[in-house]
């Protein structure tokens, strides 16, 4: 199927509703049409969705901002607010009184109760059957009122919509849904048309949860004789159990992600485009075949389901590949109170510290050592590792270290190696009490490696700590 749709240049959006924070299927959805718009060189649109003012909230509109510009996903233009165009949504909904394709309706609430529980009581679904759908006129002047579309009641409406396929819905399900409210405010069914007409929008790229919205809207769309958009609905993200996503599954906001989690910006979003698109059996996509490969038609009808191992391992993979320098800036800002002198030696242990660590927390523990106050805390399991004659070898590799002119990886090993041939033991019976002494744990990088970025005076220092501790 072709992109364009009537030959508009393509237009996606993505419209959250500032209620909470960006979630991570509103940023998949913000992913999905980012990728569309700049696969196609299309426009990118960002329209907050704040006609629902007392839900609603300025720190809700900045999480999501922020949200998108650490995923990297710029829009095109400045961000669109859908309360600024209330007086057009209204003009709309005027112009389909005119056109005969919406009506007054001037049922109350006491009418629509008593309609509701005669359905109820009949067992069948509510639908408004408002006698004012063909009445014009007011019961009295001044007689307060909706303006309802005219729903279609005949036939039956279809989607052909790029994920869910062929939808086919009967009109006698449609109800004759409010556009304006009686104080005069749009509904949201009327000002996501409106603003989708008006904005150029070619490609409604959003969550399933809206499918069925999109018959309402389009009888919208069809009155007012607009071209009517593609639609792709995308199925909802499910936790690894199969259950809807929820804060048990890690249904967290990006920020969540980034700071409680230590995920990097663009582990999340090779995760969220892998869940539910695929292009073959590939894992890692970059941003440029991502914008290369990605393809409305490929996203699957099913749900998919969150799987954190996989963004660890993702991330994993990203810390990996991540610059040094920025890494230690990003581990510098969760650690804080780093001097220059302590960031240029986290950015100098980067290469080691980050061959195994999954995210960023995992990174900043191992850079403990660095910074670590002499007498060394040490952790039970490294403790026992200097029991018995330990401390005796650790003295000897004392002595051994102490006497070098020079200290680099070559001169260090050399050391330790003649102390090993000279004692008959094995290296790594050496270098365990060593690492222990080094950095009170267990594991760490490579010894070597340790005691450069240590340096002489420090590791000798930790080493004749643990070597005391014996004495005492
Ligand atoms: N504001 C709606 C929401 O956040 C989305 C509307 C749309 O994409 O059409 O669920």
């Amino acid at each position: 199927m072709s992109a364009s749709n009537n030959s508009r240049p393509v237009v996606t959006r993505f419209a959250p509703s500032p209620t909470g924070f960006l979630h991570i299927g509103g940023a998949r959805t913000a992913l999905f049409n980012w990728l569309f718009a700049r696969h196609h060189g299309g426009k990118f649109l960002l329209r907050v969705e704040d006609t629902d003012k007392a839900r609603s909230t300025q720190p809700a509109i900045e999480a999501i901002l922020d949200g998108m510009r650490w995923l990297d996903l710029d829009w095109d233009g400045h961000e669109y607010y859908q309360s600024q165009f209330w007086a057009r949504h209204a003009e709309v909904a005027h112009e389909l009184l005119d056109r005969g394709a919406a009506y007054r309706c001037y049922m109350t609430q006491e009418e629509l109760a008593a309609e509701r529980e005669k359905a109820q009581a009949e067992r069948r679904p509510f639908r408004i059957n408002s006698r004012w759908r063909d009445c014009a006129d007011a019961p009295s002047p001044d007689a307060p009122f909706v303006v309802r579309l005219k729903a279609p009641r005949e036939g039956e409406s279809v989607i052909e919509d790029r994920v869910q396929g062929r939808v086919t819905v009967q009109n006698s399900e449609l109800d004759d849904f409010i556009l304006l409210r009686s104080d005069g405010t749009p509904t949201y069914m009327l000002a996501v048309v409106v603003d989708d007409h008006d904005m150029g929008v070619t490609h409604v790229i959003r969550g399933d949860d809206h499918l069925n919205n999109a018959f309402r809207q389009r009888a919208i769309i069809h009155a007012m004789g607009w071209p009517e958009p593609t639609y792709a609905h995308v199925p909802l993200i499910h936790g690894s159990d199969g259950a809807k996503l929820s804060k048990r599954h890690g249904a967290l906001g990006v920020d969540a992600y980034r700071d409680e989690l230590g995920i990097l910006p663009e582990a999340l979003s090779n995760y969220l485009l892998r869940l539910g698109w695929g292009h073959g059996d590939d894992e890692i996509i970059s941003r440029e075949q991502a914008i290369e490969w990605f393809d409305i038609d490929h996203v699957g009808k099913s749900p998919s389901r969150f799987d954190t191992k996989k963004l660890e391992n993702l991330n994993g993979h990203y810390i990996r590949a991540a610059d040094d320098a920025r890494l230690a800036r990003l581990v510098a800002e969760r650690r804080g109170g780093l001097s220059d002198d302590q960031l240029g030696l986290l950015q100098r242990a980067m290469p080691e510290l980050k061959a195994r660590a999954r995210d960023l927390n995992e990174l900043s523990a191992a850079a403990d050592f660095l910074f670590a106050e002499r007498p060394l805390a040490m952790e039970p399991a490294a403790a026992a590792l200097l029991e018995g004659d330990a401390r005796e070898n650790l003295a000897r590799l004392h002595a051994a270290l102490s006497s070098l002119p020079k200290w680099d990886k070559e001169t260090t090993e050399d050391a330790v190696r003649q102390v090993a041939e000279t004692t008959g033991l094995k290296l790594g019976k050496l270098a365990q009490p060593l690492r222990a002494a080094l950095t009170g744990r267990t594991t760490s990088p490579g010894i070597f490696d340790v005691l450069v970025l240590l340096g002489q005076g420090e590791s000798l220092a930790r080493m004749q700590d643990q070597m005391k501790t014996e004495l005492n």
